[in-house]
């Protein structure tokens, strides 16, 4: 499946495809240069894709499940954690109540950057910085590299400044894809092979002044070492030096901002730390929690700078997580960590796919290019980590130079509000790796989800029972994955 045109694409492109013959049949070849270069320059917006890492779809104060009515429905997570800035981005925009990841990294973060399923781009597994891990033989454990096309590099193809922060975590130690330059980005902050910080604290230098977290120390930021600035908001600020300067360059700018938060060590952001210091869970879980409050305050700095600057009706923001999410707060096969969702991070269940996704523009009006619907949560079908390729791509008007199939499907029709009756019903997590639920592919269609296991009684799990082979449920009547309907439903098992 080649990535299509959606329809506010499909008609801008038809509009300046008209006028274009038109200027042409009445002599004006000059005219049509500058219309089309103008045209072009003025519709391509700027685009922030906000990348959290190992944050589920309830580690937030937005509420992202929705009622049988389809309205929004708050749970007890929601009172748990502080985002007023995707507050902010979701009454302005759309959100996804389903919005399907890959259960780990890698996989997820190679899908946005090719558009692609894990099954065809083959980096199934997360990436270990010094050697392959577990899995069959032939997963891609190399990562990308500057031969696979990449979102960046065609952005960069079509116009854009390109600018990657914080955590890359594309390929191992060593490997060409540990550099996110040579993956199609200009610049690169903090960006390098693996994907848990050695540090948070700015005091330790993000773990280079550390000796026992110097194996994982983030690169660059070496003005805030010894300083009280946490990592999360270093990047931010070098994010919004990297937007200042794109913009005094007059072209549109690609930036992937990607928070090395909210992935352990689960250190506290003592900014945040006084609002939940007197709740009784867990300290890793306020800690996880400040972490979360930490780069919501991150998305709020950066929709206050495009402001600022007098482009925030032109630039586009993309939310999204990378995995279900990761709070110590439960077992892993438990309801805990993504309740009401089953599992978290690294399992079949919901909870270990199911993402937060808010798209909007930094300030709608009437410079928008497109139309967001506002305040709107988006029930009825789902998305997919691999639709950003395809949405950005559409957004602004770009093409791959080179014929790349693309498995993602844009999301623009969505976004304005409305049903794309065109878009399938279906995601495959597939998951040949030991690693919490092991070894498992995963695939849903319309309300149901099946579950296969290649191998029921691996690793951890040896001593006890094994489990089931397939697991069915149907996710319209039992959301939450507790009633597995596979021996009374053969046949959809088939
Ligand atoms: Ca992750």
């Amino acid at each position: 499946m080649v990535a299509s045109q959606g329809t506010q694409g499909s008609d801008q492109v038809e509009i300046k495809n008209r006028l274009m013959k038109k200027l042409f049949s009445l002599g004006l070849g000059s005219a049509l240069l500058f219309f089309h270069l103008n045209l072009s320059s003025e519709q391509k917006p700027n685009i922030i894709l906000f990348l959290v890492d190992d944050m589920g779809l309830m580690d937030t104060s937005v509420p992202m499940l929705a009622d049988k009515k389809g309205k929004p429905e708050k749970h007890s997570l929601n009172d748990w954690y502080r985002t007023p800035n995707m507050d902010r981005l979701a009454k302005q925009g759309v959100r996804f109540s389903q919005f399907y990841a890959q259960s780990v990294c890698s996989p997820t973060r190679a899908s946005i950057m090719t558009g692609q399923n894990s099954a065809r781009h083959r980096v199934t597994q997360f990436i270990s910085p010094e050697s392959k891990n577990a899995g069959p033989k032939d997963w891609k454990w190399e990562g990308l590299t500057s031969k696979d096309v990449t979102l960046p590099s065609v952005l960069r193809t079509n116009g854009y400044y390109t600018i990657f922060a914080g955590k890359a975590h594309f390929a191992p130690i060593g490997h060409e894809g540990e550099d996110p330059t040579k993956l199609g980005f200009d610049i690169n902050i903090a960006g390098c092979s693996f994907g848990a910080p050695g540090s948070y604290f700015g005091e330790d230098g993000y773990g280079n002044l550390d000796p026992k977290r110097k194996k994982r120390a983030v690169p660059g930021l070496e003005k805030y070492h010894k300083s009280d600035t946490f990592l999360s908001e270093a990047i931010t600020l070098e994010a919004k030096k990297a937007v200042t300067r794109s913009l005094q360059k007059d072209k549109p700018f690609f930036m992937y901002m990607s928070h090395y938060a909210v992935h352990s060590p689960f250190q506290s952001d003592p900014r945040f730390l006084k609002n939940y210091e007197s709740s009784k869970k867990p300290r890793p879980a306020k800690s996880f929690a400040t972490l979360i409050e930490g780069i919501d305050k991150s998305l709020g700095d950066l929709m206050d700078h495009v402001a600022a600057k007098g482009v925030a009706e032109n630039t586009l923001i993309l939310f999204v997580g990378d995995n279900g999410s990761d709070a110590p707060l439960g077992d892993s096969y438990g309801y805990y960590s993504s309740a009401p969702l089953r599992g978290k991070k690294g399992t079949c269940y919901e909870g270990g796919m199911r993402v937060p996704f808010i798209a909007s523009w930094a300030k709608p009006g009437k410079a928008n290019s497109f139309k967001i619907a506002r305040n709107h949560l988006h029930h009825e079908q789902i998305g997919t980590v691999m639709d950003i390729y395809s949405t950005i791509v559409d957004a602004s008007h770009s093409s791959s130079p080179i014929k790349h199939p693309v498995d993602g499907i844009s999301l623009l029709p969505q976004l304005s509000g409305k049903i794309n009756k065109k878009r399938p019903d279906h995601f495959m997590c597939h998951f040949p790796h030991s690693h919490r639920s092991s070894y498992f592919t995963s695939f849903r269609k319309g309300d149901w989800k099946l579950i296969y296991r290649y191998i029921t009684n691996t690793g951890k799990r040896k001593s006890k029972k094994p489990l089931p082979k397939y697991e069915l449920y149907d996710l319209k009547n039992d959301p939450y994955e507790t009633k597995n309907l596979a021996l009374e439903n053969t046949k959809k098992n088939q």
